[in-house]
């Protein structure tokens, strides 16, 4: 992971002051470091008999989509309000200032579902753990929560439930 970790370009103030973003798209242009991820994430994954991965808007949906083929699993996009065609389940969840809202298609999983939910990064878990509400909801079953990088400093390991978490690069 140490050649993933040397392309992940930290971006301070962006989108605003006082963040520092964690800019994956380099890792994306390596085709080594783009392998090197979806295979750790499938390795990570494999066994757990996973009938559905969910990616959240919208990096969760380029490393959800090339798992989802690597293990055989369906992918399941969940958005940002008013993007999704059909009929739709939304949840509102807590933001830093304000709320904001996330959507699945309703028929996109159901009981009997093993899901796990990707994304490129874990924060404070706010927008993972809403995506854990939606697919509850829905009578699916979360497996695990997947991420590309986690900001252990934040919390959200403990948020999400401590052995539903993994991710592959640490800071
Ligand atoms: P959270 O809900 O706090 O866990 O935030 C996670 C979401 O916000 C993910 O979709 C991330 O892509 C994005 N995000 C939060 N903090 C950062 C950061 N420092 N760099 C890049 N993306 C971030």
């Amino acid at each position: 992971m140490e050649r993933v970790k040397a392309l992940i370009r930290d971006v301070p103030d962006f989108p605003r002051e006082g963040i520092l973003f964690k800019d994956i798209t380099p890792v994306l242009g390596d085709p080594v470091a783009f392998e090197l991820v979806v295979g750790g994430l499938h390795e990570a994954l494999e066994g757990l008999d996973v009938t559905k991965v969910v990616g959240i808007e919208s990096r969760g949906f380029i490393f959800g989509a090339a798992v989802a083929r690597s293990l055989g699993a369906g992918f399941v996009p969940v958005r940002k309000p008013g993007k999704l065609p059909h009929r739709t389940r939304t949840v509102e969840y807590e933001l830093e200032y304000g709320t904001d809202r996330l959507e699945i298609h309703e028929d996109a999983v159901s009981a009997g579902d093993r899901v796990v939910v990707v994304d490129d990064l874990l924060a404070t878990g706010g927008t993972a753990e809403a995506t854990g509400r939606l697919l509850a909801e829905l009578g699916a079953e979360v497996e695990r929560y997947a991420f590309v990088i986690e900001l252990t400093f934040l919390g959200g390991r403990a948020r999400l439930g401590e052995e539903k978490v993994l991710s592959l690069i640490q800071y």
